[in-house]
């Protein structure tokens, strides 16, 4: 049986072991509301049913590019 959680708080413990997936240095992250923002790259992430979705594909972009549009050198 496990508890659920509607706050959409993240564990503390939790949030303290995540990392960006973009960042080889793999800073922390902070939550903001249901996302959580890299505090290096500034890559946001969603957090879907209190579980931090931390793919690279997660990260939610301003504009909402297509995946297949990467602007990267
Ligand atoms: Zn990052």
């Amino acid at each position: 049986m496990s508890t659920e959680k509607d706050s959409g708080a993240l564990d503390p413990q939790l949030l303290a072991v995540l990392a960006c997936p973009l960042c080889d240095s793999r800073p922390p992250l902070n939550q903001q509301g249901s996302i959580l923002v890299c505090t290096q790259c500034g890559a946001r992430f969603p957090i879907r049913n209190g579980i931090p979705a931390l793919r690279p594909g997660d990260a939610l972009t301003d504009d909402a590019t297509p995946d297949d549009s990467t602007d990267h050198e």
